[in-house]
């Protein structure tokens, strides 16, 4: 036993000296594992995989504890017993186990604290399944010699349970004998049947199954063909390959992905397939299950009857193909064949909560566990994907131009320097703009107009103080949001009521200025009275279904113009748009963040692939006042390849990934000073270990920081920051994993490590 399991239980314990002994990790920042003795009732229900309740810790509460070992070699000390198992069947497969052990090693996290996270609540609540008393027959061998006599009702009864074959509800077996519930309790009471109980699933999948239509099959063309026989030679070849598969927008990129599944299931394996949340529209899932009539899918807004009952049917083996969003990289297939991720790029699939993972790197290492091939898709691949691929580590698929020899669409840059301004008063649609827009109106066209901030006035503030209303918790100015008449914090979602005085100085009345969705709505409805607009943006789509409501209704042509942030940019596919309009390009390009240029430029490309997906072609107009930046003037020629070898020399100059790995940690606390000094000790740590343990293949660790964060106020803690860069990610995690478990921070201070970090604010 190791000292610090020694001090949480005290020397007392009692000794178990034969038996089978467990060892368990726990939901705790601690990686390591305790082992626990098994009592002799328990141990036909122990495995590897289920959770047990085992006292632990200060007073030795009964906690919640993962089993990841099962063996009959007592540990060399006296250890306590286990006291309940609490599932029934193992909740990980061992693929899991060992992938979340990854994770634990690469995210620097504790393993008891990925089990937890991996495993949604509703299974462990295993949600969806009720209790419930069933009825079995006795076997003819188990009645006494001459048993209790029957009516003709309770011989049919009995007859039918028979039939039957397996347990079944009391109502059921009444139903299908046509009799009453009293006559088949009669079987019990008589000793012809037994109660056993049980649960059952209370969610079935029929109902979706049903939901399915046909699709059509297409010839995939020259170049998607070309794609899949790559891919096709890897999977018959057998084992671990990564493909990037890098296809403009409208390129057919998914009739590979449903290739390569086709091949999958018909071997008898099942398929993962990952997309952003956003993208998990019921279009995308439509178009799978036009394909599968059997397609298991997993998000966010599931009911957890039904997320429960999706992971134990996955698990069971039961659905070939799964498609989910981030979390379901941990789906319990047990025959997986194949991993896609879509839209390979995405910020969503990075988890930033402990343990951040990265659902992308997590699949790549699931697939390289399971010995078989993952495809990374997109139009904008991360630099770090191509970073691979350019290296040979991932092999490279290219889809160039679209489906039908579709042009992309013709993307014009507007200078908003000349144009926003207009009878001394700024308007969010320039004259050009708002020419373009009626004339796809009048042709019978529909618009999509991308502003990618809520509310109504994005900035408040007093001309003559030159105050800026902010959130009392977090350095964020505050959003006016007019349809709920209230100031905003988008960050922490503290809120006040609006100010006509300036709070500071008490003189003058504050301006609101600054473009939200609600506003640019509200301007769109008075320049064009006749036309249906709808917003989308996570105020106005706050009510479950309210998404697929607005996507219908603009698919049959209800609505004229579909307005919103980022959730209008992605994935949709409506061939009658043929105007799409970005009214401010250089939100976000201000970030300090060195990713702010390549989100830009993936943000414009997948925007601008809204237009022209259809026969009546379409076009792009940018609303900027930088027109000249790379990451904007590049995204209008669709020349992803320039973009990312300007980006690449910026990321090699700064030493930025992909040239190297970077570990963020944040160090926040109430107490500002107490914050700065541990960020301080903690720096000081690092750098102490950096001569011993922080290199590798001649390359060293630097240590940058500690550093007030670009938001050094959030949700009421100060926030302090430090980097670790190096080349090498082993000499990264050498010195963290030698430096962070000796220090201890103060109460009120804490810390979270961040590997990968996507965000750097
Ligand atoms: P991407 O994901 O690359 O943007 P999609 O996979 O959404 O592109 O395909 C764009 C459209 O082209 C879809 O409506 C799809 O049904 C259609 N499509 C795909 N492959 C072909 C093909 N070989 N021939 C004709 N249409 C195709
Ligand atoms: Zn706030």
């Amino acid at each position: 036993m190791k000292a610090e399991q020694r001090e949480l239980f005290g020397e007392s314990s009692p000794v178990s000296e034969a038996g089978l002994f467990v060892d368990l990790v726990f939901d705790r920042p601690l990686d390591q594992a305790y082992s626990y003795a098994v009592p002799d009732e328990l141990t036909g229900q122990v495995a590897v995989g289920k959770r047990v309740l085992a006292p632990f810790g200060k007073g030795e509460r009964a906690t919640v504890g993962y089993c990841i070992r099962v063996g009959t070699s007592p540990p060399s000390r006296a250890v306590k017993a286990i006291r309940q198992v609490l599932d029934e069947d193992a909740l990980l497969t061992p693929e899991l186990l060992r992938l979340t052990r990854w994770m634990a090693d690469y995210y620097l996290c504790a393993w008891g604290q990925v089990l937890n996270a991996v495993i949604p609540g509703a299974v462990r609540r295993q949600a969806g399944k009720r209790a419930t008393v069933l009825l079995e027959p006795l076997a003819e061998t188990e009645l006494p010699p001459s048993p209790p006599t029957l009516t003709v009702k309770q011989e049919v009864a009995l007859s039918s349970l028979r039939r039957i074959g397996r347990p079944v509800e009391a109502r059921k077996l009444a139903r299908s004998a046509g009799c009453g519930l009293g006559v088949v309790h009669e079987l019990v009471s008589k000793g012809y049947a037994r109660r056993v109980r049980t649960r059952v699933e209370r969610w079935s999948a029929d109902r979706d199954v049903l939901e399915s239509s046909d699709q059509e099959h297409f010839e995939l063309n020259a170049d998607q063909l070309q794609a899949w026989q790559s891919i096709e030679q890897s999977m018959s070849a057998g084992g671990f390959q990564c493909f990037l598969l890098h296809g403009v927008t409208g390129s057919g990129k998914t009739e590979v992905y449903l290739r390569a599944i086709e091949t999958v299931v018909s071997q008898g394996k099942q398929a993962l397939v990952l997309v952003p949340e956003i993208s998990l529209t019921p279009q995308t899932i439509q178009y799978f299950r036009g394909r599968y009539r059997d397609v298991a899918v997993l998000h966010s807004h599931l009911g957890s009857a039904e997320r429960g009952g999706q992971w134990r049917r996955i698990a069971a083996g039961q659905a070939p193909v799964i498609v989910g969003a981030r979390s379901a990289v941990f789906a319990p297939a047990t025959r997986l064949g194949l991993v896609v991720i879509d839209e390979e790029h995405e910020s969503s699939f990075k988890q930033e909560t402990t343990p951040r993972y990265h659902a992308r790197d997590v699949a790549i290492m699931r697939a390289r566990m399971a010995n078989i091939p993952v495809i990374l898709g997109s139009a904008t691949p991360s630099l770090e994907s191509w970073h691979h691929a350019q290296n040979g580590m991932y092999q490279l698929l290219s889809l160039p131009s679209r489906v039908m020899d579709r042009p992309l669409p013709q993307v014009g840059l507007i200078d908003m320097r000349h144009e926003g301004m207009s009878r001394g008063r700024f308007h969010a649609i320039s004259p050009s703009l708002e020419r373009a827009i009626r004339e796809a109106l009048r042709s019978g066209g529909q618009i999509i107009l991308l502003l990618n901030r809520r509310g109504f006035s994005t900035h408040i503030h007093c001309p003559a103080c030159g105050h800026v209303s902010t959130c009392r918790f977090c350095d964020i100015a505050l959003t006016y949001h007019r349809t709920r008449q209230v100031l905003l914090c988008h960050s922490c979602g503290y809120e006040k009521d609006p100010e006509s005085r300036c709070p500071n100085c008490d003189k003058t009345s504050v301006l609101y200025q600054g473009l939200g969705t609600e506003k640019l709505q509200a301007e769109i409805e008075e320049k064009f009275p006749q036309t249906v607009v709808r917003r989308m943006d996570s105020d106005s789509m706050k009510k479950p279904g309210s998404h697929r409501q607005v996507l219908e209704a603009f698919r049959q042509g209800l609505v004229h113009i579909l307005l919103g942030t980022q959730m209008i940019a992605k994935g949709l596919d409506f061939p009658n748009v043929t105007l799409v309009g970005v009214i401010n390009a250089d939100i976000g390009a201000h970030i300090p963040d060195f990713r702010a240029a390549e989100r830009t430029f993936q943000l414009l490309s997948q925007v601008a692939g809204r237009a022209g997906r259809g026969p009546r072609g379409g076009k792009v107009l940018i609303q900027t006042f930088n027109p000249e930046q790379p990451s904007i003037a590049l995204a209008a020629k669709h020349d992803y390849q320039t973009f990312v070898s300007v980006e690449t020399g910026h990321r090699k100059l700064h030493q930025y990934p992909p040239f190297q790995r970077l570990v963020r940690i944040i160090v926040r606390g109430r107490d500002r000073a107490m914050a700065g000094l541990f960020a301080d000790k903690l720096a000081a740590a690092l750098n102490k270990m950096v001569p011993a343990l922080g290199r590798s293949a001649g390359s060293v660790v630097r240590v940058l920081g500690p550093a007030e964060a670009p938001v050094f106020r959030l949700k009421g803690y100060f926030r302090f920051h430090l980097q670790l860069q190096s080349a090498s990610s082993a000499a990264l995690h050498q010195v963290l994993r030698a430096t962070l478990p000796r220090l201890k921070p103060p109460s009120g201070v804490e810390y979270t490590v961040d590997v990968d970090p996507l965000t750097m604010l």
